[in-house]
């Protein structure tokens, strides 16, 4: 037997047949493929702006006490939080980022004996976290094409899956990669028919980029629903995605479970204070906000004007379904330096998702577009 196919065997059964995580390619990649410069990567849902100033002082200044081991229980973090939600310390649970969340969740939660549902167009981590952790998954049938929320979580679907043997749920709202949304109203109605054995996360990564009426506000739902996780992010809005912080807002006794497995040190102590004091940079988060607001519209229009359909979202990113293979065009964006995201590996070979840049960056976006598309038709 060759060493692959040997280790292939050694791997937990859940590991087996893992196809891992692409990321969006990074743009020291792209220039060194491709030997150019100045290139844009559009790919990540990063935040155009960069991290908050306020945030790199506080790094700096902390920078000093690097060789001591960060503050493992995250107190100072947690505070903040806690005042900022107006909610108990208890409640939260840091994470290496929120992916980190989402892997103890599913190391917590799943056994090869119980079923994890999510949609069938969702965020790739929780395929990747049930089925490390060897659980049955069951995936829900997103709404159709021509639904007001194309593609978007069908929490009916949802609901006729429902099991004795369910035991976690991954919901994103905003979706991520198809910035669709759903209402508080039916969130809520459907939080109600879910049983106490199933555990609900709702994803809000890209919470702080709505401004839509309607979103729902879960954090007032926690005392409700003790089987209701939020997870939210300092990647997106807060610009400090190469830092790796997250947190999930639940009941106590469940912040508590995932305590267990966490590794005690996994948010790193510069990432803690910078998380800080990017919460407290209200006026970053603002800018961030209008920024997004202004480009979203102008891509949006910009794709429209192209006779090229777009899903409609909430968040920082758009998905653009091409009406022809998109690989080629990914390819003709790479080669004029930038950088998008491909998603076929998402069940869209058709589309690809495109993060809100600033100003410029989305105006040489849509003008490259623009002659690719027009050269190919
Ligand atoms: C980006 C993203 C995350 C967060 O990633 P982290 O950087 O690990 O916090 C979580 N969920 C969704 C849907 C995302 O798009």
């Amino acid at each position: 037997m060759d060493r692959k196919s040997l280790f292939e065997n050694l791997a937990a059964h859940g590991v087996r047949g893992l196809q891992p995580y692409v990321p969006g390619k990074p743009i020291d990649e792209l220039e060194r493929e491709y030997g150019i410069s100045q290139s844009i990567k559009l790919a990540s849902n990063e935040n155009p702006l960069g991290p908050p100033a306020s945030a790199l002082r506080a790094l700096n200044a902390a920078a000093t006490q690097l060789a001591l081991y960060p503050d493992g229980s995250g107190h100072a973090l947690k505070q903040a939080l806690a005042d900022h939600f107006a909610i108990d310390p208890a409640c939260l649970t840091l994470g290496n980022g929120s992916n980190d969340i989402l892997v103890l969740l599913a190391e917590s939660f799943l056994t090869p004996a119980v079923e994890a549902i999510f949609d069938q167009y969702s965020f790739v981590v929780y395929r990747l976290a049930a089925q490390a952790a060897d659980a049955v998954i069951r995936i829900a049938p997103s709404n159709p094409a021509g639904h007001a929320q194309p593609y978007g979580h069908d929490l009916g679907a949802f609901t006729a899956m429902l099991s004795d043997r369910t035991r976690l749920i991954f919901i994103a709202n905003p979706n991520n990669p198809t910035g669709t949304w759903i209402s508080g109203e039916a969130l809520y109605e459907f939080l109600k028919r879910v049983p106490a054995h199933t555990i609900v996360v709702v994803d809000e990564a890209y919470a702080e980029y709505v401004s839509c009426d309607g979103y729902p506000d879960t954090l007032g739902w926690l005392a409700q629903f003790p089987n209701l996780v939020v997870t939210r992010t300092f990647s997106k809005i807060y610009g400090l995605a190469g830092l790796r912080v997250g947190y999930a807002i639940s009941h106590p006794d469940l912040a508590e479970i995932l305590n267990r497995v966490r590794q005690p040190f996994n948010v790193n102590s510069l990432a803690q204070v910078a998380a800080i004091a990017a919460l407290a940079d209200q006026e970053f988060l603002q800018r961030a906000r209008d920024l997004n607001r202004s480009g979203l519209a102008e891509l949006t229009d910009a794709f429209t004007a192209m006779r090229l359909t777009v899903v409609p979202s909430i968040g920082n990113f758009v998905l653009v379904d091409l009406g022809r293979p998109a690989a080629p065009v990914y390819e003709a964006l790479l080669r004029a330096g930038i950088i998008v995201r491909p998603v076929a590996n998402y069940g869209f070979p058709n589309h690809l998702r495109i993060t809100v840049g600033l100003p410029e960056q989305n105006r040489r976006l849509t003008a490259t577009l623009r002659k690719i598309v027009e050269a190919d038709s």
